[in-house]
């Protein structure tokens, strides 16, 4: 991952947010090889997930093997970050002091690929407009090392 001591902002990123709704809280998995992509590629506005160079499937999560033809070919490749809800939930209770609630955890299946689904909050929308099969588009929220992908209305 590139470094840079200049903080990306809105200008340089439009998928970029400034605020995250469970920011206090919010609990990240260490970074690691296999999941870097996610987590970090959001940083040049264009998302990367693994996919294998064998079979061409894009993988997530991210893991060392392709599940499919057990090569060892994951590389991060583009996504578009468009995709539709295929499900979500709205959490109303507070589990947690700093959240804000009530907010949307939802499945996103991309349009990369079928059944490439990700679990990741919408923003941008209350959480009585949000529907299956709603149109989605993927932004970031920048938290130190991380570009924290999320979903908003497309
Ligand atoms: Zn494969």
């Amino acid at each position: 991952m590139k470094h840079t001591d200049e903080k990306p902002t809105r200008d340089s990123n439009p998928r970029l947010l400034s605020a995250d709704p469970i920011a206090e809280t919010r609990i990240l998995p260490p970074v690691t090889e296999a999941n870097a992509a996610f987590w970090t590629s959001g940083a040049s506005g264009t998302w990367q997930l693994p996919r294998c160079g064998d079979c061409r499937t894009f993988i997530h999560p991210g893991q060392p093997l392709c599940p499919l033809c057990l090569t060892d070919t994951l590389r991060p490749e583009p996504v578009t970050g468009n995709g539709t809800v295929f499900t979500y939930t709205i959490n109303r209770y507070p589990w947690l002091p700093g959240w804000k609630v009530p907010f949307v955890a939802a499945v996103v299946e991309l349009d990369d690929q079928p059944r490439l689904r990700v679990t990741a909050n919408l923003v941008d929308v209350e959480p009585e407009d949000v529907t299956i099969g709603m149109r989605v588009t993927v932004a970031f929220i920048h938290t130190d090392d991380r570009w924290v992908p999320v979903f908003r209305p497309a």
